[in-house]
């Protein structure tokens, strides 16, 4: 299976694939893994598709406030179950000429939020 890009420079934006860590952590992705420091809970992804480590208290208060903790960015080829979005920074304010709609139309995933 040819691998898909994570960022595209092609104009004078900068598109990138992202991941919602929420939809993660909602479906209970089988690659998820957490553990525990000095008594704060951080999860992460074992494949690497987004390389943090996550703190779980301060990630579901960030995601019970407006607009939810969103994001974080791809630095691996996302699986099928992962939910990618596109997100794009102007390098000025208008919006560039997008070469490659192929791309900035990655089909986006719903994705729940962390309920309390
Ligand atoms: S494989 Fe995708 S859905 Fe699973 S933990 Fe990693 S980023 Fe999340
Ligand atoms: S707007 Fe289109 S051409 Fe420009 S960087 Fe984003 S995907 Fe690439």
């Amino acid at each position: 299976m040819a691998e898909e890009l994570l960022e595209c420079h092609e104009c004078s934006a900068l598109c990138e694939k992202v991941v919602y860590p929420a939809a993660c952590l909602s479906m209970n992705c089988r690659f998820l893994y957490a553990f525990k420091e000095d008594g704060r809970t951080f999860f992460g992804c074992i494949e690497k598709v987004f390389p943090h480590e996550i703190e779980l208290e301060l990630f579901e208060s960030i995601e019970r406030g407006k607009g939810g903790f969103g994001t974080v960015k791809a630095v691996r080829q996302p699986l099928p179950q992962c939910s990618v979005a596109v997100q794009s920074c102007y390098a000025c304010d208008e919006a560039p000429l997008c070469r490659n709609m192929y791309f900035r139309r990655r089909e986006r995933r719903e994705v729940q939020t962390v309920e309390d």
